[in-house]
């Protein structure tokens, strides 16, 4: 613990911990300490983590890296961080993201982006670690810590996990309680580990999930022990490569790690199947749909009265100038542009045109799935990200469709629900990580961390 907090001390320009917690680490790592001289110790008992800010962690800020959440110190814990240092993990503080993790590159947070440890060849210019969990994903890959949380709404634990090099799983939704982490669309959102390798993500995810009677939504199914079915055992399963993910333009080194993907699974024993998943076409225009709908519902809360930022209020001023100047300056543009698209979509004259519309092509993606597992497909193998890191600015606040078509890999999967890993498989030629994506059945994280075990 103590050399993980000299090397986050050290990494200050990374700008991954947004708000350290030294002393409580400190306490928790001598605690963690007698247990194992006790012979008493849980699974990540002493290992120290990060945290994502949009945790909810006890006596300590919790932002969601918002304005509008400025000085808000949750009474309380979130059910995953409680899990996670019930197993002994040790935090060692919260970690940068994008505002409300809405984003793909870490720009969108009140405390400005946090920093790639990655360089494109020799060129010295910053890299975005991506988003939402970009600073979970470049302290994982710049060792300031072993493992962190992070958040999957529409891919921000798959993509920036992709563009650092680390491992990064989305388990099914309702296999993470969702209580205690700030809401950003309810029926997509999961917590899942960011780790160094899938082994690590397996020992993480088990102590993560499980049914918590405060999120109706998460399942009562066993947790089973994911660490022992990595046997890297793959014979006979059916992978499938979906040909609508071969989009047009794809870059070559995408392609190519693809093709790579491809063989090492076929020549570990997997029989390769190319399937259709026809309604994939409508899954970004979908989910830019229901996101910020359910966004805009969400978010309706942070009104000055209940949590952090409040604005300084003129004579005069009532109710209405409060919740106007206080939203106003408490988020930022991209969560400013969600509530107002979301606000749109759920209005009455365009309800039907839009969210609903929206909610049954959802429904589409989620049978295009069920149709090629229902066909003995056990895998589906893609590429997690369409390119590799991208410089900090490059995609600039001016075109956010550019920015929303970083997710056009990973948002099917939150739309269906099911559990998707990105894992680390190569180096493109300027030297920068690229990941590709499996897809799983539901409920079958184990199954699916094994495949991933064999490619890594
Ligand atoms: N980039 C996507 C968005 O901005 C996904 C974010 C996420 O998964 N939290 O909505």
């Amino acid at each position: 613990t103590e050399a993980f907090l000299t090397a986050i001390d050290k990494a200050d320009a990374l700008n991954a911990f947004v708000h350290k917690t030294p002393e409580l680490a400190l306490e928790r790592a001598k605690a963690a300490d007698a247990r194992i001289q006790a012979g008493d110790a849980p699974d990540m008992c002493g290992l120290p983590i990060g945290i994502k800010d949009l945790f909810c962690t006890k006596g300590v800020p919790s932002q969601a890296a918002s304005r509008i959440l400025e000085g808000f110190t949750p009474e309380y814990e979130s059910t995953v961080s409680q899990k996670l240092e019930d197993a002994g993990a040790v935090m060692l503080g919260k970690l940068n993201m994008d505002e409300f993790a809405m984003g793909s590159s870490n720009e969108t947070s009140v405390y400005g982006n946090a920093i790639n440890p990655w360089r494109r060849g020799n060129d010295d210019a910053d890299l975005t670690p991506g988003g939402s969990s970009g600073g979970s994903a470049a302290a994982v890959a710049a060792d300031l810590c072993l493992a962190a949380t992070g958040t999957d709404t529409g891919g921000s634990i798959r993509q920036p996990a992709a563009f650092t090099g680390i491992t990064g799983i989305k388990p099914t939704y309702g296999r993470c309680s969702r209580w205690g982490v700030v809401a950003f669309a309810s029926s997509l959102d999961q917590a899942g580990p960011m780790t160094k390798d899938v082994r690590d993500a397996a020992i993480m995810l088990e102590a993560m999930c499980g049914h918590d009677a405060k999120d109706s939504t998460s399942s009562e199914l066993a947790v089973p022990n994911f660490e022992a079915m990595l046997t890297g055992d793959i014979k006979g399963k059916k992978i499938g490569i979906p040909k609508e993910y071969r989009m047009d333009g794809m870059p070559a080194e995408i392609e190519k790690l693809w093709a790579e993907g491809t063989e090492m699974l076929k020549a570990a024993g997997a029989e390769i199947v190319d399937i259709s998943l026809p309604h994939t076409k409508y899954a970004l225009p979908a989910y830019y749909v229901i996101a910020p709908a359910e966004a805009s519902s969400n978010l309706a809360r942070y009104d000055g009265v209940r949590y952090g930022h409040r604005a300084t209020l003129g004579a005069g001023d009532g109710i209405t100038e409060m919740y106007e100047k206080t939203r106003a300056e408490g988020f930022g543009h991209e969560v400013q542009r969600r509530v107002m698209v979301g606000t749109y979509v759920l209005s009455a004259g365009f309800y039907d045109a839009y969210y609903n519309r929206a909610r049954r092509v959802r429904t589409l993606i989620k049978q295009d799935f069920e149709n090629v597992f229902a066909q003995g497909i056990d895998a589906i193998l893609t590429p997690a990200t369409p390119s590799a890191a991208f410089g900090v600015g490059e995609m600039t606040d001016a075109d956010p469709i550019q920015m929303y078509l970083n997710d056009v890999f990973t948002v099917t999967v939150n739309l269906a629900g099911l559990p998707g890993v990105s894992v680390p498989t190569g180096l493109n030629d300027q030297g920068l990580p690229l990941g590709l994506q499996l897809i799983g059945r539901p409920w079958e994280e184990g199954d699916l961390l094994n495949t991933a075990y064999a490619l890594e």
